[in-house]
């Protein structure tokens, strides 16, 4: 196990299989999209393997694949045999927008990834129009359908955005009533490749939170998993459990076990710094194991305490609004 200079573990890793994606939601990208970069920078799969094996003899033990969208690069499920065969990972998961994911989840069901993340930030075909600027509603629909069908453990992640889904909010949290679902609220960023949509950010945790005890008065607390992002909560009767995720406000700090690395191989520890480590460059320049292992160990005792100080450490040129799909959400 390898800790950081604030004595947090690190155990998970979020990866960015690519930076591409075939939605172009509001509060991710602007509606023209973003440059992609030239597929020759994009970490191969084969150096991703290599990595990942280099980061579970470290002690990371989990692996989030992310994007941009994940189903968008060619021979996703290629990449997740491979990793499911790496000795030490013993949980993967994978975030997706669910329009291409339909003709996977038996076989993602089999390689034992633990659970699926599905974006959904309403259930209304023609606000899912407007926010992800794509019609494409029914794919993500079925896919939801699917992966209850298959029993995939299925979080909906659901950011809340003032004056386009704050209506959608009871909606999505009554799918915890007739579904084993978790649904995520979580706070707007501004990792939208322009920067902050509103001077203050209205809908906080706190208000998310306010909003869901006024419809459902015996909302309950329950204990969150060590390292979680959510505070979680039980409406009685429900399958599911609701959770807010303070992504903007930044109350999880404190415990926080995980990285990410970027589609074009720039490790990040914290999602508010600007990249500390440019591993691809070392994968390509032809650094041994041990030296890229000993890269990185330097880099997690070199860890920002919290996100504020992470964004402080950014240039004054570099402020955090590029888009998370380049980030890897
Ligand atoms: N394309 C996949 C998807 O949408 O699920 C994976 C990548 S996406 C960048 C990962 C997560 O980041 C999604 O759940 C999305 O809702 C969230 N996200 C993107 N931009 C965000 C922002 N500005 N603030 C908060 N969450 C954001
Ligand atoms: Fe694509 Fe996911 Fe970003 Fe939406 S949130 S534009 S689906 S990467």
């Amino acid at each position: 196990m390898i800790y950081d200079n604030h004595g947090r573990p690190i155990t998970y890793l979020r990866l960015a299989v690519t930076d591409r994606c075939n939605l172009r939601c509001f509060y991710c990208m602007p509606a023209e999209g973003i440059r992609y970069l030239p597929k020759r920078e994009l970490l191969t799969y084969e150096e991703m393997l290599q990595m990942v094996r280099l980061m579970a003899a470290m002690g990371v033990s989990k692996v989030r694949i992310t994007g941009g969208e994940p189903f968008v690069r060619k021979d996703l499920m290629y990449f997740l045999r491979q990793l499911s065969q790496i000795k030490g990972i013993e949980d993967i998961n994978i975030t997706t927008n669910g329009v291409l994911t339909t003709d996977y989840v038996a076989e993602l069901k089999q390689l034992g990834v633990r659970s699926v993340n599905l974006s959904l930030d309403t259930f209304d075909r023609e606000r899912f129009k407007e926010i992800t600027r794509r019609d494409e509603f029914e794919k993500v629909k079925a896919c939801f359908d699917l992966l209850i069908a298959h029993e995939v453990h299925t979080k909906i992640n659901a950011v809340v955005m003032e004056g386009k889904n704050t209506d959608d909010i009871i909606p999505l949290a009554e799918l915890t009533r007739d579904y084993p679902v978790d649904v995520r609220f979580i706070e707007e960023m501004p990792f939208n490749g322009e920067g902050s949509h509103y001077p203050v950010l209205v809908w906080t945790h706190r208000k998310i939170l306010e909003k869901l005890s006024g419809r459902y008065p015996d909302i309950q607390k329950v204990k969150d998993a060590a390292h979680s992002t959510s505070y979680n909560y039980h409406i009685p009767g429900h399958q599911g459990n609701v959770g807010i995720i303070a992504a903007f406000s930044r109350t999880f700090c404190g415990s926080c076990n995980r990285i990410r690395v970027t589609a074009q191989g720039t490790l990040k520890t914290c999602l508010y710094d600007e990249g500390v480590l440019d591993i691809r460059k070392l994968m390509r320049s032809g650094a041994s194991d041990h030296e890229i292992q000993d890269a990185l160990k330097k880099a997690f005792g070199n860890r920002a305490k919290d996100g504020f100080e992470a964004e402080k450490s950014r240039q004054a040129s570099h402020p955090a609004s590029e888009s998370m799909s380049t980030i890897g959400g």
